[in-house]
């Protein structure tokens, strides 16, 4: 379970008391926050504040145009402008702040992202709870043959069978002796000092879960969202950004909506794609050999082009 009895009650208690502000206020962010969107088996993700709105983007890119702007006749035209000539700076008025319990081993592709702060669970001051990532059959999945970064085929079978049992007993066997080495007496009851929270951890799978606050701005916010919604991205990372993207969608829907055309459903093309293409379009039949591109680049460009 991602949270308990106690901790939904705190989040319910925290929305039961509603305070009038001055401040931008996000109609849509407002139905998310504090509340927790689970992500895996344990995992989830929540809004715990966040600052501006579509608003905000706008009236920072007016500052910093000043007159120049007066042809630009609306909010949406502006933002998508901004979002099509990569003008970033105005998307990085708003801020969110994320509560997100999440396995080691996403952490450690979430963490690449410099651009954010960061503060995690402790575990030299606190002790971890039993709690392990254990793939859904369905995500259990063999080695890609054509993507070195990839999965193929569903694990089907005894096989599936065997690797979640290991999955399983492995997380089982490893956190029985992290409380073991933790603890003031052995299995025999005979006294032992304790081992350090910071040392014992380390025996740890890296499918146990942690937690941490994430701090970012919308600008880097969507550079992530690019990154880790993609296709492309590992699965256990992919649905945390899909379920974060769903909160953004509702809190900036102008500026998400500008992110999901030119960056989430655009594509960057180079020069030699582009020169196939208008080769293709002058009704030239252009081929890999033809292309001067790499195998990886022609599969990648037909995958999109046909
Ligand atoms: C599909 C996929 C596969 C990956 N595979 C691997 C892998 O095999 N091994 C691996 O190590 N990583 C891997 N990564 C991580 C990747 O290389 C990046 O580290 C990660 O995506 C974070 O991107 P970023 O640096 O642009 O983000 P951020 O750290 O948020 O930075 C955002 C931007 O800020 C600028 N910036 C931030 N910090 C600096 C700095 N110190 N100096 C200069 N510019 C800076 C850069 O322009 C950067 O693009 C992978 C990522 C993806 C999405």
């Amino acid at each position: 379970m991602a949270l308990t009895p106690e901790q939904e009650a705190e989040i319910e208690s925290a929305r039961a008391h509603p305070r009038p502000t001055l401040r931008a206020v996000s109609e849509g962010m407002e139905a998310h926050l504090y509340r927790a969107h689970p992500v895996l088996d344990h995992g989830f993700i929540r809004v715990v504040d966040y600052m501006g709105d579509d608003s905000a983007i706008v009236q920072a890119a007016r500052v910093s145009y000043g007159a120049g702007t007066k042809h630009v006749s609306n909010d949406e035209g502006l933002i998508r402008y901004l979002m099509r000539h990569w003008h970033s700076s105005p998307f990085e008025m708003c801020e969110v702040k994320l509560h997100v319990k999440l396995p080691v081993f996403v952490a450690r592709q979430w963490i690449r992202h410099r651009t954010a702060n960061v503060n995690e669970y402790s575990a030299r001051y606190s002790v971890l709870d039993r709690e392990f990532y254990i793939p859904a059959p369905e995500n259990l999945a063999a080695q890609s043959k054509v993507n070195n970064q990839g999965r193929g085929e569903t694990l089907a079978g005894e096989e599936a069978a065997r690797v979640l049992e290991i999955l399983k007993s492995d997380a089982n066997r490893a956190y029985d002796n992290y409380e073991g080495m933790l603890g003031q007496a052995q299995p025999d009851g005979s006294p032992q000092q304790g081992l350090a929270r910071e040392l014992a951890r380390m025996n740890l799978p890296a499918n146990v879960y942690t937690q941490w606050y994430w701090k970012v701005d919308l600008h880097n916010l969507f550079h992530f969202l690019r990154l880790r919604a993609d296709p492309h991205a590992q699965y256990e990372i992919r649905v945390y950004a899909e379920a974060i993207a769903a909160c953004v969608k509702d809190w900036v829907p102008l500026a998400y909506a500008a992110f999901e055309d030119y960056r989430l459903g655009g594509a960057t093309l180079s020069a030699k794609a582009v020169a196939v293409l208008k080769r293709r379009l002058a009704g030239e039949t252009v081929d890999e050999a033809a292309s001067g591109m790499s195998k990886g680049e022609w599969r990648e460009f037909t995958a999109l082009w046909g």
